[in-house]
Parts: structure tokens; sequence; C-alpha cells
């Protein structure tokens, strides 16, 4: 009994009511089979120490564990993932459909929806994503920091502007820019193409992408541009927008521009297709939610797909992890990580540190999260298994620690196979 009061006192444990909104202050010792610290190298059986909610030592195991530690056994440890491009407000209503303004629902199930898409993000690993598109996204990022329910953190734009904000003039889009910084955007979200289901092609001019992006700039925000087309996705690179997302058409020319420009590039591989493709009457019927639509989808994959090797063999090109995950995805999201390494030929290591110290830096968030090293957020995951020898390690998450909380904690599935030699 005494140790699991020592446990609960020295590490504190996911609670509910504001109870993990501070670090705990007391030290913990985890010790795995396996670290990938997130910057592409892997050590063997190693402690990481845990002090404060941050990262105060990591070195190879030696001698007995320390009292109180955590023995993750056969596990691999890493830091917690990010997901670049989520929609945590979208989610599939009890009647089997796509949430949609108008439809009945009242606000508070809309609220625990989202909270819910938070709760399976999080115990898939993810402990920080940006969620860019829906207004009142910062209700949420702001009931999960003060702690009322655990969730990733989570950075948002509170909603999005395209050719047509404001009537789409250079000032006017300076202005919505100024307007979104004010509400608390941490990002500014921009659609300069059509949607993959509308073709995709280019809709915002090189003046208007200037002026928006240039405004991001001007107040210290980073500004994330959908674009599809190849022309789409140049005019967002040459004028000094952060990243690009999508980018299925994007051709050689698109990519030598994302490394001329240090702009980051945020492609998707099969999880968001997918989703739509496998659960159609959940969409079917809702905007561009029709068979155009859909067999635009469907020939998009092996784009999709070979577009994300060409993007991995590109040097210099700075390659992050977003899935674009909406309803019906949250928690899927390492599907993504398994589809970029079996399916689009990105090796295993660089695709976990596009979705680790890649993505920190992608959101201006390098020196805090995405790496396992001292002085860095305990942010923590374990897999069983090694995710660089079987992608697919990162779909089984035991323990996921946020901030030195931890949120989940397995017991072994093989007790016999998981015991420290000592
Ligand atoms: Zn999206």
């Amino acid at each position: 009994m005494w140790l699991v009061v020592l446990l609960l006192a020295s590490v504190g444990v996911s609670m509910i009511g504001g109870a993990q909104s501070s670090p705990p202050a007391l030290r913990v010792t985890l010790r795995a089979a396996r670290i990938i610290d997130g910057t592409g190298h892997a050590l063997g059986r190693s402690d990481v120490v845990v002090e404060n909610g941050r990262i105060i030592a990591l070195r190879l195991a030696a001698g007995p564990l320390p009292q109180g530690a955590i023995d993750l056994g056969h596990r691999t440890l890493l830091p917690g993932l990010i997901d670049t491009h989520v929609h945590l407000g979208w989610y599939i209503t009890a009647g089997g459909r796509l949430h949609q303004e108008g439809d009945g629902d009242a606000p508070a199930v809309s609220a625990f929806a989202q909270a819910g898409n938070a709760w399976a993000t999080l115990q898939a690993g993810f402990t920080t994503v940006q969620s860019i598109g829906e207004p009142d996204n910062d209700l949420l990022r702001d009931a999960i920091k003060r702690g009322v329910f655990p969730g990733p953190r989570v950075l948002t734009s509170l909603g999005s502007l395209n050719e047509r904000t404001r009537g789409g003039s250079p000032d006017s889009l300076r202005a919505a820019v100024r307007s979104f910084h004010a509400r608390g955007a941490d990002v500014i979200k921009i659609f300069a193409s059509k949607s993959i289901r509308d073709g995709g092609e280019a809709t915002m001019t090189d003046a208007q992408l200037a002026a928006a992006c240039g405004e991001a700039r001007a107040l210290g925000l980073r500004a994330v541009v959908h674009a599809h087309s190849a022309e789409s996705a140049q005019r967002a690179a040459r004028n000094g927008c952060t990243q690009v997302e999508h980018g299925v058409f994007a051709d050689d020319a698109t990519r030598q521009a994302f490394v001329t420009h240090g702009t980051f590039f945020d492609p998707q591989c099969g999880l968001v297709f997918r989703n739509y493709l496998d659960h159609k009457p959940w969409f079917e019927g809702i905007g561009n939610y029709n068979a155009a639509g859909f067999a635009a989808m469907e020939q998009a994959l092996p784009l999709a797909e070979a577009g994300i090797g060409r993007a991995a063999r590109t040097p210099g090109l700075k390659l992050v992890f977003g899935t674009d995950a909406v309803a019906g995805a949250h928690g899927r999201n390492a599907e993504e990580l398994v589809c970029r390494v079996r399916r689009g030929g990105q090796a295993p290591m660089d695709a976990l540190v596009s979705a680790t110290s890649r993505a920190a830096e992608s959101l201006g968030l390098g020196l805090e999260i995405g790496r396992i090293a001292p002085g860095y957020q305990a942010d923590l995951i374990a897999v069983d298994g090694d995710p660089v020898q079987d992608i697919a390690a990162t779909q089984r998450v035991s323990f996921v620690m946020r901030g030195g909380v931890i949120h989940r904690h397995d017991p072994p599935r093989f007790p016999s196979a998981t015991r420290t030699p000592r």
C-alpha cells in the first residue's frame, strides 16, 4: 500500500476537477528498454528522470531501479507525438451524421464531443495538436490548460480566412488577421486553394497571401495555408507563409520552393481520405461530400502516397506530420504514421522525427516539446515494440505522460516477458 501512495504522491495521476493544472512537484524515474529521443537517435535501456513536469536527466540504465521508479519493461519510450493538423470540433452525431451548425445538437452535446475527441487523441499518445478551423476551439484549449479535463496541449486558429474574407482586399485581410490575433489565436489558417473535392486550384493571389501571411508574421503568429495545386502552394511559399497543408498536386518545383523559402510542408498520406471513403453515410450529401467529391478523394490516394515519398526524399524539405483528423479519425492519428512508412516510403525514424522534434519546431515550440532531453516538458509515451522496426508499434500506446502527469498506464500485456533483468 505504501508504494501506491508513494507513486501517487510523486508523479500525480490524471484527475478531474482542475487537480493537474500545475505539474507534480516531486521526482520520478522512468525506465524503458529503448528510448527514441525525437531527433533521430535511439538508445538502449535507459532512465528518464522527471521533476516538476520537466525532464531533468536522460541516462543509460545502471544498477537497480530507484525506489518509486516506474519500470516500463520492454516498451519503447518516445516524446509525446504531435499532430499539426486536426479538427477537434468535428464529430458524428447520435443520428450518425457529421455534426453541422443548426442540426439540433445542444451546445453541451458538442462540448462533450470535443472533450471526447481531445481525450481520445491524448490516449493515443498525441500530447500536442494544432486544431485549425473551428471558431470555438479556444474554449477547449483553455479548459484543458486549466485541468478541467485531460487532453493534449491545443493550439488553434479560431477560424480561417480565404480570398473573400471581408471583401478580400489586402487591407481587409490584414484586419482579419489582427482580429484573430486579438481573440487569442495561436496561428492563422488560410485557404489558398479549393478543396480537393472541387479540384484544388488556386483561389488567393500573391498580393492576398503576402498581406495575410505578412501581417501574421508582423504579429508574431505563424500562418498555415491550405493549398492543393502546385501554383497555390508555391504562392504560399514565396509570400512568406509558415506552412503548407495538403499539397496533393505539389510537383518538383513546388517542393523546391518549400526548400528555398524554408516552408514547412504537411501533406497527408491516407487517414483523412480513408476515413471519408470508409464512412460515406456520415458525410454524403453535405456540401461537397458527393459522388464527384468522393471520386476525387479516391483518385487522390495514390498521388498522396507517392507525394509523401517524394517529399521525404527532397533534401532540405521540412516535412512535418499532420493528419487532418476529422470526425471519426480522432485517436487514430498514428494510422497516418503507418501509411507514411508502409505506403509512402518515408523512413520510420524520419516519420517519428516529423511527428516530434520537427513538428515542435513548426509550432514554434522546438525548445519546449518534441524531444527527450533535459529541460524539455515531460511529454512522454511508451509503446509496445520498437517503432523503428515496426511503425505500427505507434498504434500500441500503453503509457502517456503530459507535463509530468500520467494519463495512461496500462499493465503489461505479457507479464512474463516484461520483467526487467536486474
Ligand atoms: Zn483540415
